[in-house]
């Protein structure tokens, strides 16, 4: 076959050997991944060559992926770590009121944003099932995580509540929804994209790859600026494959005493003349948050017996 010159393009999804590309008119071609194109995901701008004779619905190739920004990883039980989505800007981590929240777990998403480079935003959903106190309370309850930076909003997807402010965070750069199963992902995603489940069931319907297609990474352009990246398999991504000292990293509150524990290679648990212990006890770092560096830590270390 022959080619045309090169463009770049924006890889909206890849299945196998083959991928979506999105031309810079806004077009979208299907192409074969030269060899030489080791990983390939959601996100990748790459640079690609129309065919001037397309055969069998391939209509380019591409040639090479550009450097990445960012890139999140799952741990695959055939390749160890797997990328699924690169070139993201913006990790929405989304808990909820009920199941009941849970700060450790949104402490595990912000080691693996700050391991990343991906910038965080917190968002509790369902909202309307708080009454004026308990949402007041529970914002006092966030407003630890704002002195540390990262940013929170309460919404709800079934009132609406907050949806505009989290519409703000949207409109510009790559976003993706994390968070456990039954927090309102699907139902955030939905109400900013109306037609993006119905997209999502096209897909599995016209592969007849089934359950398979569901873990399939797809980038959405929303209607208002800033695009959106679903990918299921990453919704739930694990911390397992982070070092002790990662995990560390991650609570960047702990950076300004890291170095000046007494033993160079203290892991901050019980360790004499640990310098972070002694934050906590002078009140510099919050006990809440080192209370959850530590569980992150046992967890681990529980999956891997030789952790430390
Ligand atoms: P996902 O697993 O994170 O994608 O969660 P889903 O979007 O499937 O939602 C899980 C459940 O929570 C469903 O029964 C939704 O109807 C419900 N839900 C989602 N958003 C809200 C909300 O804002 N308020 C309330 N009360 N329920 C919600
Ligand atoms: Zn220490």
């Amino acid at each position: 076959a022959s080619f045309a010159a090169v463009e770049t393009g924006l890889v909206l999804s890849r299945f196998g050997q083959h991928a979506d590309v999105e031309d810079s008119a806004g077009a979208v071609v299907r192409c074969n991944m030269r060899r030489s194109v080791a990983s390939l995901v959601t996100g990748d701008r790459v640079v690609w060559r129309r065919a001037l004779h397309p055969t069998g619905g391939i209509d380019g190739v591409i040639d090479a992926v550009e450097e990445r920004s960012s890139v999140l990883l799952r741990p695959d039980f055939y390749d160890g770590l797997k990328p699924v989505a690169a070139n993201i800007d913006l990790m929405i981590i989304v808990s909820a009121i009920l199941p009941a929240l849970s700060l450790n777990i949104i402490d595990r998403y912000l080691v693996a944003a700050e391991i990343t480079g991906i910038k965080p935003l917190l968002v509790i959903n369902k909202a309307d099932l708080l009454s004026a106190t308990e949402h007041s309370a529970l914002e006092q309850q966030l407003a630890l995580y704002q002195t540390l930076g990262y940013d929170f909003l309460l919404v709800s997807a079934k009132s609406g509540i907050g949806m505009t402010q989290l519409l703000d965070y949207l409109h510009s750069g790559t976003s993706i929804f994390v968070g456990q199963s039954g927090v309102g992902k699907s139902s955030l995603m939905n109400s900013l994209m109306p037609g993006l489940e119905a997209h999502t069931q096209d897909v599995s319907a016209n592969s007849g790859l089934g359950q398979h297609t569901t873990t399939v990474s797809r980038l959405y352009h929303l209607p208002n600026g800033g695009d959106l990246i679903d990918s299921p398999g990453i919704r739930e991504f694990a911390l397992w494959h982070l070092t002790p000292e990662e995990v560390t990293r991650g609570f960047t509150e702990f950076t300004p005493w890291l170095g000046r524990c007494k033993f160079r290679d203290c892991k901050h648990i019980s360790d004499p003349g640990c310098a972070i212990q002694h934050a906590v006890e002078s009140g510099d770092v919050s006990s809440e948050r080192y209370e959850s560096y530590l569980k992150i830590l046992t967890s681990m270390a529980q999956d891997k017996p030789n952790y430390f």
